[in-house]
């Protein structure tokens, strides 16, 4: 059996032990607002990474979780290695676990569990072939660095800096998230921008002076339809009011009123039309006033050489493998876009199969485990 072509059938004796991993990772619940409970899966996912050979520095954060970043030493130390990016965070409040705990569909070949998919499995995929790397005694051919972020479900506010640093000692990008369902690749993402649009008017008793009140709701309910209306899915532009509070009372007229928008849009030139559109905003009655706050949080990735390159050479691999690997584009943005974003080679959806992720019905497919772990070995070891 040559290994280095042969890994499927190594990781699928491994499939228990993967499961078992995965269980435990789900079960330390780990919502990305809760420092605590994500340092607790951290600390577990340093000891995991620790036994299979790496060496673990921990990125202390007062906000959020602490980031880990794992390192392997690869053939040649001195050149450019390879950067894997996966998170410790999920979506999950504590308590879901209770509600919904981890079951296993032997039928379907399916497990559940609160970020069983997003992105639990991603740990398990990356440990896996790195321990089944160290354990048959073949190098990597390149250094690896891990970073398992601690707030990704939450932008990556205090994670970019460090993703961006280390990526620029990468001489590729590899984000272990959840693929399509299909199983697809992921070779392009849009870009994200959040804005708070705050409308201003003036309070009045909605009975005895109404006339001299200024309806903030009314006002906003008018830049609403404006922002819902920039949506073009032809182009691949989305505007979403998700969020809008307004007023305090029927008898009073309404003083202020918030709208939080989410925008994505597939190239980073639309971004700047929309950006544009957004904060030129203004009023449409000449005594409210109006407050856009926001921007741009992840850049789009855009499909280009530098995803369709990775995306190529492992195609190859995978091929040897007797994997055949596609390709596709997704809404959801992820670090992969911050990478990409900077000319790094990037390829990401190297997670498991399943689907549903943020939502109740989020599974892993059981038979990705062993054929991620296997895809991701062999690119680390003939890349
Ligand atoms: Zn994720």
């Amino acid at each position: 059996m040559n290994l280095l072509y042969d890994w499927n059938p190594y990781f699928v004796q491994r499939t228990a032990e993967m499961l078992d991993l995965l269980r435990r990772l789900v079960e330390i619940e780990s919502p990305s607002h809760d420092k605590p409970a994500v340092d607790r899966c951290g600390r577990f996912v340093a000891e995991a990474a620790r036994q299979a050979g790496a060496e673990v520095t921990l990125v202390s954060q007062s906000r959020t979780g602490d980031h880990l970043v794992a390192r392997w030493p690869g053939r040649k130390e001195r050149e450019k290695g390879f950067l894997l990016l996966c998170h410790l965070d999920t979506v999950w409040p504590l308590g879901t676990l209770a509600e919904r705990p981890w079951r296993v569909e032997e039928e379907q070949g399916r497990v559940y569990g609160p970020g069983c998919l997003d992105d639990k499995a991603s740990a398990v995929v990356v440990l896996a072939a790195l321990e089944g790397l160290r354990d048959v005694g073949i190098a990597l051919c390149r250094p690896v660095t891990v970073v398992f972020n601690a707030d990704e479900e939450i932008g990556s506010r205090s994670s970019r800096a460090l993703i961006e640093a280390e990526s620029a000692r990468a001489e590729v990008v590899f984000c272990v998230e959840p693929a399509r369902p299909d199983g697809a690749l992921k070779i392009a993402r849009k870009g994200t921008a959040r804005y708070t649009v705050t409308a201003l008017g003036r309070a009045t008793h909605a009975g005895s002076d109404h006339e001299q009140g200024v309806n903030a709701i009314e006002e906003l309910a008018h830049q609403i339809l404006r922002l819902q209306g920039m949506t073009d899915y032809a182009v691949g532009t989305t505007v979403n009011v998700g969020y809008v509070q307004g007023g305090t009372r029927t008898n009073v007229v309404p003083e202020r009123a918030t709208a939080r928008v989410d925008v994505r849009v597939r190239t980073a030139a639309e971004g700047v039309r929309i950006a544009a559109a957004i904060e030129s905003l203004r009023s449409i009655s000449p005594a409210a006033r109006l407050a856009v706050e926001g921007g741009l949080s992840r850049p789009p990735m855009e499909e280009s050489p530098l995803t369709m390159g990775p995306f190529r050479r492992a195609q190859a691999i995978a091929a040897d493998l007797g994997m055949s690997l596609t390709g596709g584009s997704t809404g959801g943005a992820s670090d992969a876009n911050f990478t990409a974003a900077l000319g790094v080679p990037t390829l990401d959806g190297l997670g498991a199969v399943g689907d549903g992720a943020h939502s109740e019905d989020e599974y892993v497919l059981v038979s990705s485990l062993p054929e991620r772990a296997a895809l991701l070995a062999a690119l680390l070891s003939r890349w």
